[in-house]
């Protein structure tokens, strides 16, 4: 059986780093955790191949190699994810798609063969019991979580490190806050999920041994999901670099109150860790309340912002604009917020209600309908 993986292009956004990238002679920001993984949970006699479209071109002999492209991306994908279906659908070779987009918007893509949806760990042994007998059904989902304990390492082979920026590493799936413009707890749920620090440690060891030198990111939805754990983590990783001779750097997402535990801080100060992505959103507590961030509220957020640097981490921020209680003065508020905490880069956009999300329904009539319905 002859898998080609396909990483549709991504637009021009924030996280692409497109233009800058540049600079450092680096093709792309971060090479596709997803598909790397869903290789390792197919079996070994598999033949895999991956085309990154944000490194390299995509050519018909590379979907006519394949019996089945794989397929995976996240919502900005959506375009490049649409003409590769129609490329492959033209070629005649059949596709199976899953991850954040197709799960949250498969109804919309007529043309894929078969989803695969969720989370892989689970309803992928299910395509491939399936695939054993000859009969493939569309769709394969299930509401389950999988214990992340048991997913296999990434398949480092598939991708040429050096086009890429940063190497990805995910300790943790979900997040215990509820904001409610967001969909990671729709996707992987309010109750992280964690691999063991041994997990992690073997995973940096991987990418050490590829001889890559450069930084590493923790992609986790929020890197404090369960914070006993990512202390134990740190420590591991402290022991780690000691061990290596060499002291890799590491960045992650994670949420504002990480500041209020100076113990924490000291640890990812010691762990290598420069710079931090933290949701900000707004400095209006109107809006704050509005979208249920609760971590937000009650707290001086400069002087959280500035803990981050005084343990050697930089921050980046993301800032939102269009919330209900947002009036004209929010832009130069958010300038004057920016420049204040001395966030270095800033993130702003505008809210966009993501399918699944309680911002989605609460727009869409549905939630308000049942909460204000009368007794
Ligand atoms: S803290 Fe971040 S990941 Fe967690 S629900 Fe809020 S926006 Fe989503």
């Amino acid at each position: 059986m002859k898998i080609l993986m396909i990483y549709p292009k991504c637009p021009d956004t924030f996280w692409s780093f497109k233009h800058i990238i540049k600079l450092f002679n680096k093709k792309a920001y971060l090479p596709p955790l997803g598909l790397m993984t869903v290789s390792a949970l197919l079996p070994e006699e598999f033949e895999k191949k991956l085309v990154d479209m944000n490194t390299t071109d995509l050519q018909d002999k590379d979907i006519l190699w394949a019996d089945f492209v794989f397929i995976s991306g996240m919502i900005v994908q959506k375009e490049s994810s649409l003409e590769v279906i129609k490329r492959c659908k033209n070629l005649r070779i059949k596709t199976i798609a899953g991850g954040p987009l197709f799960t949250s918007l498969h109804e919309q893509f007529e043309e894929v063969d078969h989803f695969v949806l969720n989370e892989g760990e689970i309803t992928i042994p299910m395509l491939l019991e399936d695939l054993k007998k000859g009969e493939l059904k569309r769709i394969y989902t299930s509401e389950l979580k999988p214990d992340i304990k048991t997913t296999p390492a990434p398949h480092l082979n598939l991708i040429n490190a050096q086009d890429y920026y940063l190497m990805p590493v995910q300790f943790s799936r979900g997040c215990p806050f509820d904001c409610d413009f967001c969909d990671i707890v729709n996707l992987n749920g309010r109750i992280p999920r964690l691999k063991d620090p041994e997990q992690i440690i073997k995973e940096l060891e991987a990418i050490h041994n590829i001889d890559w030198r450069g930084s590493i990111f923790f992609v986790d939805d929020n890197f404090l999901g369960n914070k006993n754990k990512t202390k134990e983590l740190l420590r591991a990783i402290i022991e780690w670099r000691n061990r290596i001779g060499f002291k890799p750097l590491f960045i992650t997402e994670i949420s504002i109150n990480a500041s209020d535990d100076e113990e924490l801080l000291e640890l990812m100060k010691q762990a290598g860790f420069f710079n931090v992505f933290v949701g900000i959103e707004t400095p209006s507590t109107e809006s704050l309340k509005e979208c249920n961030k609760v971590q937000n509220q009650n707290r001086d957020l400069i002087d959280s912002i500035r803990k981050f640097y005084k343990y050697g981490m930089e921050v980046s921020g993301g800032f939102i604009l269009g919330f209900d209680s947002d009036d004209e003065t929010i832009f130069e508020r958010q300038f004057e917020f920016i420049q204040k905490a001395g966030v270095s880069k800033a993130m702003i956009e505008l809210l966009q209600a993501l399918p699944g999300t309680k911002l989605y329904k609460r727009l869409d009539g549905k939630e308000e309908c049942s909460k204000h319905l009368p007794a």
